[in-house]
C-alpha cells in the first residue's frame, strides 16, 4: 500500500539531528497525521509519495523542536519578583512566601499560558515541568498545543497546592492516571529534592512512578551544600542516598546535578537516569559547575534546561546551548569541549532521552512526532555563510542564530506558529491578566516589608502568638550573697544551667519596630567545656508594656523561634539599619516560688564589659497575669538579699547603648 503525506516540507537545509548528524540540502520531510513519515533529500521525498499540500520553506533551517529539559513554567509569573540574593534568601524569604499567597489554579494556568508563548516562539516544542497544580499546568499545555512531561510536586512542607505530602502524592497518583496516555503530556511525579523531601517521600514517588511507568523529576546535587549536608547526615552524598531510598527504580529525570563525581556518574548511567544540565540557573545562582562533559562522554543523556523564569529569567534555549558550550570549555581550559553540533544534540535528541521521550521526539526520524521548527539564517546577525564545510550550519545555531529567528513550529503535526504568528495563544490578554497579578504581589511585598513581624512569619520564624515577660534586672556589685541566698532560701530549684551567649541585635530605621535578635547559646557542661549550640530568633517588640512598683516591668511582646538559618541569612533578609553584639557567661536557675515558675539569671556582661546583673522574669502569655507575677517577683528580689533599685531596662542591648 502507498503512503500519502499529508504534507511535504521541502526546500530547506534539514538537520535531523540522529545519532549519525545527517544533514539534507536541499532536504524535504514528508509528515502523515501527526508523526513524520520520512526524511532525506528534496529530490528522493519528491518521487516517494502522493502529496496532498507541499509547504516551501524558502532556504530555512528546519530541524527537530527543541527540549527544554527542566523548568517550571508558572514561575514566568513571578519573574524579576527578586533578584541577586542568595539562594536561600530568594527561596526562603521571597519565593516560597509569594506562592503559599498567590499560587492557584488560575495563577498557574497563566503563568503556564505566559510560558507557553515565550517557549514556542524560541523553537521549543517540548519541556519538562515541575511545580503545584500541576494539572493545571497540563491543561494550559495541551491546550496551547505543546509537548510536555508535567511533574505534579511532592514534598514534606505544606505547598499552595496540598497541607501535607501524602496529599500531594494522591493528587500525584490521580492525576497520572487521568493523563497516561495523552498524545502530548507525560503526566509525572516530582519529588522536589533530597533535602526538602524524606526517604519514606523518595520511596513512595518512585513507587509511583515504577507502578504507572511514568517518569520521575527531580533535582539532584545541585548546590555543594545539599552534598555537604548529605554526607553529614547521611554519611554518603546525594546519589547514592537517593538510590538507597529506590529512587532509580523509576525513570529519573534530575535536574542540575553539579555535584557528583565519577562513581555517581556511573551510577546514573547504570540505572538510565537522564539529566539536565541548567547553565545559567547554575551561573545566576552561583551552584557551581556541572561536570558536562564527563557525563557526556559517560554516555548519560544530557539535556538542557532553563529552569524557572524566576532564577534565570527566561526561557530561551538558544542562549542555554550557546552558555552551556561555553561553559564546559571554560571549565575545562578546552576550546575544543562540547563543540556545537553535541550542544545542539543536547537540546534536542538527549534532551527527549533525558525526559524518557526519545521514541517520540529529539530528531527528525520517520515513526517519531512530527515536533519541528524552522530557523531563518538570512538575518544580518547569523551573515555570511561559509560553505566550505557543511557542519558550520551547527556553530551558526549555536553561536549565532537567536531565538527570534525562529519563523514556524509545529508539535505532534499541527501547526503552533506560522511566520511568526501564534495559531493557539493571544500574547496581548496575557500580559493584561499578568500585569494584575504584578500588582497585587508587589502591594503584598510592600506591605510585608514594612513590618519586621510579618518578614518573620513570611519565612516561618514565628507563629503570630505572642508572649510576655515579667522581670527586673538588677546590677550586682558581688554575686557571692545572691549565690548563698539561692541555695538557702528555700525554693525550689527546678533545673540549673551554664551557658555562654552571643547575641546580635538588629535595629531598624523605625524604632516601633523593636529588636531583632539573634543568639547562640553554649551549653556548658560540668567540665566546663560547650556541650551543645543552640540558635534562637526573637523579636523583642517596642518599649514596656508596663511599669508595676518596685520596678518590676512586664516586657515587651516577644516571638520566639529557633534560628534555623545562618546569621548572614537574617542580615541579608532583614536589612537592619544597625547592629549591636553582646557577649556574656549566664548562669540560670529554673525555681519554684510560691507555685509559680521563675528564671533566675545571673549574667557576667563581657562585651560589651557592663559587670554582673542578677534578672529575675517569668513567662507569661496573658497581660492579665502579669500583676500577680509583678508582686512575686518583687518579694523574690527581696527573698534573694536584693532590694529592686528600679532604673535598669529591659535588655542588655538598651544599656549598652546607653553607655553602661
Ligand atoms: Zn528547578
Amino acid at each position: 500500500m502507498t503512503k500519502t503525506a499529508d504534507l511535504l516540507l521541502t526546500n530547506a537545509i534539514v538537520l535531523a539531528m540522529d545519532e549519525n548528524f545527517n544533514l539534507y540540502e536541499p532536504g524535504a520531510v514528508a509528515i502523515q497525521g501527526d508523526s513524520i513519515l520520512a526524511v532525506g533529500s528534496e529530490v528522493e521525498l519528491k518521487k516517494a509519495f502522493p502529496v496532498k499540500e507541499t509547504v516551501d520553506c524558502g532556504g530555512k533551517v528546519l530541524m527537530p523542536g527543541l527540549v527544554n529539559a527542566h523548568t517550571h513554567v508558572p514561575m514566568t509569573m513571578l519573574r524579576g519578583l527578586a533578584d541577586d540574593l542568595r539562594l536561600d534568601v530568594w527561596l526562603l524569604g521571597y519565593m516560597m512566601p509569594v506562592e503559599r499567597e498567590f499560587v492557584t489554579p488560575d495563577f498557574v494556568r497563566l503563568g503556564t499560558q505566559l510560558a507557553c508563548v515565550e517557549l514556542i516562539r524560541s523553537g521549543v516544542t517540548c519541556f519538562a515541568d515541575m511545580y503545584y497544580f500541576e494539572e493545571d499546568v497540563a491543561r494550559a499545555t495541551a491546550e496551547a498545543g505543546l509537548r510536555a512531561v508535567c511533574s505534579q510536586t511532592v514534598m514534606k512542607f505544606p505547598a499552595p497546592d496540598a497541607g501535607s505530602f501524602e496529599e500531594s502524592l494522591a493528587a500525584a497518583r490521580e492525576f497520572i492516571q487521568r493523563w497516561k496516555g495523552h498524545p502530548l503530556i507525560e503526566p509525572s511525579v516530582a519529588p522536589h529534592a533530597p533535602y526538602t523531601c524524606t526517604e519514606e517521600i523518595l520511596r513512595l514517588t518512585a513507587a509511583l512512578a515504577v507502578e504507572f511507568d511514568v517518569p520521575l523529576h527531580t533535582h539532584l546535587a545541585e548546590t555543594a551544600l545539599e552534598v555537604e549536608n548529605s554526607r553529614n547526615e547521611y554519611g554518603m552524598p546525594v546519589i547514592p542516598y537517593v538510590k538507597k531510598q529506590n529512587l532509580f527504580e523509576a525513570k529519573v529525570l534530575a535536574a542540575h546535578c553539579v555535584h557528583i563525581d565519577e562513581g555517581e556518574i556511573k551510577t546514573l548511567l547504570h540505572h538510565r537516569a537522564g539529566v539536565a544540565h541548567n547553565p545559567s540557573s547554575n551561573l545566576k545562582l552561583a551552584s557551581g559547575f556541572a561536570p558536562v562533559t564527563k557525563m557526556l562522554d559517560a554516555g548519560l543523556n544530557v539535556g538542557i534546561g532553563t529552569d524557572g523564569p524566576a532564577s534565570n529569567n527566561d526561557l530561551d534555549m538558544f542562549e542555554e546551548m550557546r552558555l552551556a558550550a561555553f561553559l564546559a570549555k571554560a571549565t575545562s581550559n578546552d576550546p575544543t569541549s562540547l563543540p556545537a553540533p553535541t550542544a545542539l544534540a543536547m537540546a534536542t535528541r538527549l534532551g527527549a532521552r533525558a525526559l524518557h521521550l526519545g521514541h517520540l521526539a529529539g530528531s527528525l526520524e520517520a515513526g517519531k512526532r512530527a515536533d519541528l521548527i524552522l530557523v531563518d539564517l538570512d538575518s544580518l546577525h547569523n551573515a555570511p555563510r561559509f560553505r566550505r564545510d557543511p557542519n558550520s550550519v551547527y556553530a551558526q545555531l549555536v553561536y549565532a542564530a537567536k531565538s527570534s529567528d525562529v519563523t514556524d513550529v509545529m508539535v505532534n503535526g499541527r501547526w503552533l506558529m506560522r511566520g511568526r504568528l501564534l495559531t493557539t495563544l493571544d500574547e496581548s490578554d496575557l500580559l493584561a491578566q499578568t500585569r494584575e497579578y504584578a500588582h497585587k504581589i508587589d502591594a503584598f511585598l510592600v506591605e510585608r516589608e514594612q513590618s519586621v513581624l510579618s518578614k518573620l512569619i513570611a519565612i516561618g520564624g514565628a507563629s503570630e502568638a505572642e508572649s510576655f515577660e515579667v522581670q527586673s534586672k538588677v546590677r550586682l556589685e558581688d554575686p557571692a550573697p545572691v549565690m548563698a541566698a539561692l541555695q538557702s532560701a528555700g525554693l525550689e530549684i527546678l533545673h540549673h544551667r551554664h551557658y555562654h551567649e552571643y547575641d546580635t541585635y538588629f535595629s531598624f530605621g523605625d524604632s516601633k519596630q523593636g529588636h531583632l535578635r539573634y543568639r547562640e547559646d553554649e551549653f556548658i557542661d560540668d567540665k566546663g567545656e560547650v556541650s551543645n549550640v543552640r540558635y534562637r530568633l526573637t523579636l523583642i517588640g517596642l518599649a514596656r508594656e508596663r511599669h508595676f512598683p518596685s520596678d518590676v516591668l512586664l516586657s515587651r511582646s516577644r516571638f520566639i523561634a529557633p534560628a534555623t538559618h545562618s546569621l548572614r541569612f537574617y542580615r541579608e533578609y532583614f536589612k537592619p539599619g544597625g547592629e549591636n553584639f553582646i557577649e556574656k557567661d549566664r548562669m540560670r536557675w529554673r525555681v519554684l516560688f510560691r507555685g509559680t515558675e521563675f528564671y533566675i539569671n545571673l549574667d557576667r556582661v563581657e562585651i560589651p564589659d557592663l559587670g554582673t546583673f542578677l534578672e529575675v522574669k517569668s513567662r507569661t502569655w496573658s497581660r492579665r497575669d502579669a500583676e500577680n507575677k509583678a508582686e512575686l517577683t518583687a518579694d523574690l528580689l527581696r527573698l534573694l538579699g536584693v532590694a529592686p533599685e528600679g532604673g535598669e531596662t529591659m535588655d542588655y542591648i538598651e544599656i549598652a547603648e546607653r553607655g553602661g
